[in-house]
């Protein structure tokens, strides 16, 4: 292979590790973003629970007060009715006894109603607390994991970038040129082999027949007429299938 293609080859082949490498350190990323996003939601949400508790409380103590003051006014009116003498103001005081319980009995299944949502509230809270540990436990996991290797991480993309700065100083400035603007166009491959049969493995268009004998019999700097790639011959690689297509435009190629 042309040298100069082999190191546009070798330099793309750093780039795509890379860029695998960048990914992989954003999807680390995202994750503690998203534990970060989902603690703040349980938070949020057992704010709200701890508010609805009180309420609850508060309702129950109501009708607690409400429980004995009905129960106070109901002794005191037995007291009273003892002394009565008439009928009509016995029926009375009888007439309001048994308002009296059964406002008490109203106030009593309500502070039931109250009991049963106190309990499923206490138990959403209880829930909550047990997902916002293990959330906290995972995230300073991570958190921990993540600042443990973030120094190998940055010897490692620093190594990359070394790399890449050696393999560039060898590429002619027009190439380097020419597949830093495909690469940024396209997205990888920013170099594309050609297949056998003379179809760009970038765009699965047909080349020419007399450009494809020129790259494969001459060092020639080629770039597809369709896609631009940068094209070479890789005899490394095994045949991928592939749709025939046609080509229309004249093809880029300079001599080396
Ligand atoms: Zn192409």
């Amino acid at each position: 292979m042309n040298e100069q293609i082999s190191f546009i080859v070798e330099i793309q082949n750093i780039d795509v590790e890379l860029l695998k490498f960048e990914e992989s350190l954003k999807k680390t990323f995202n994750e503690i973003e998203d534990s970060q996003n989902n603690l703040k939601l349980k938070e949020l949400e057992l704010e709200k629970l701890k508010e609805d508790l009180a309420e609850v409380n508060k309702k129950i103590g109501g009708s607690e007060l409400d429980i004995k003051s009905y129960e106070d006014k109901i002794i005191k009116m037995k007291d009273t009715q003892k002394l009565i003498k008439t009928n009509k103001e016995y029926n009375a005081i009888q007439k309001s006894i048994k308002d009296n319980e059964a406002l008490k009995k109203k106030s009593e299944d309500e502070q039931l109603e109250y009991m049963e949502n106190k309990e499923s509230i206490s138990g959403k809270i209880a829930l909550i607390k047990k997902e916002t540990e293990e959330l906290t436990g995972g995230l300073s996991a991570k958190n921990t994991e993540y600042k443990k290797n973030e120094k190998e991480l940055g010897a490692v993309k620093k190594d990359f970038l070394d790399k890449r700065e050696i393999v560039k100083k060898k590429i002619k400035k027009d190439y380097i040129d020419i597949y830093e603007a495909v690469k940024r166009n396209k997205g990888f491959p920013a170099i594309a082999s050609v297949m056998k049969s003379g179809a760009c493995t970038g765009c699965y268009r047909m080349l020419p027949p007399q450009q494809f004998n020129e790259l494969i019999s001459e060092n020639v700097f080629m770039q597809c007429p369709v896609c631009s790639r940068i094209l070479y011959i890789d005899t490394t690689l095994p045949e991928p299938a592939a749709p025939a297509g046609k080509v229309s435009k004249k093809l880029n190629k300079n001599k080396i």
